[in-house]
């Protein structure tokens, strides 16, 4: 089983490349954000709780995001392995995953983070904004407050993994073409 976590703060492209090397290597792709806007969009009691917190640009609670995770990886109980995008996102969220996958007798081979500077990625949102329909996107206090969310409880995740030896930071910066190859270089060593 290959389990990477694809790292990186908002705007970074880990959606884009998650579709991408989720095919080249026949992973399931998990992203949080997705399942939660796809419960939103069906009005189901986890999409109107998250709802509340996603608006602002806050973190969903760790509780509910965290049994929202294992039941996406228990329901592809068959999968090759995961490519994690938008989780962990704080610490208590990657020792959970940790313990989890361990009980599975599996583990993460790695974390690969996209490097992306805050300035371009605020320009990258607003463009987004324009087109994606997601209200976090096109309100720049919003876009500053997921960064405030980053900067404060996520970005700690890389010195998690540096310490287990598992962190592999890449140039988001580039064509996605290039950004897919410095990926899939790494991938291809864990
Ligand atoms: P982006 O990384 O571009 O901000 P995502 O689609 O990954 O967008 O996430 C959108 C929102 O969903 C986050 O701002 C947050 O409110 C919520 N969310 C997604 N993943 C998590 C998570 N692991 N823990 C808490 N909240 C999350």
């Amino acid at each position: 089983m290959k389990n990477i976590v694809l790292f990186g703060p908002p705007g970074a492209g880990k959606g884009t490349q998650a579709t991408l090397l989720k095919e080249k290597y026949d992973l399931v792709h998990i992203s949080t954000g997705d399942v939660f806007r796809f419960n939103i969009k069906n009005q189901t009691a986890l999409g109107l709780l998250a709802k509340k917190y996603m608006d602002d640009g806050n973190l969903v609670p760790d509780e509910v995001t965290i049994n929202m995770l294992k039941e996406e990886v228990n329901r592809n109980s068959a999968a090759n392995g995961f490519i994690f995008d938008g989780f962990p996102r704080t610490e208590s969220q990657a020792k959970a995953l940790d313990v989890f996958l361990n009980e599975k007798d599996a583990k993460i081979n790695g974390m690969v983070a996209l490097e992306v500077s805050e300035d371009l990625l605020v320009e990258r949102l607003l463009e987004r904004g324009k087109t994606s329909g997601r209200t976090d996107d096109t309100d720049e206090g919003k876009i500053r407050n997921r960064f405030n969310e980053y900067n404060t409880k996520t970005a700690i995740l890389k010195d998690y993994y540096q310490a287990q030896g598992n962190y592999f930071g890449v140039n988001g910066v580039g064509s996605i073409e290039h950004i897919t190859e410095r990926l899939a270089a790494v991938f291809d060593k864990l």
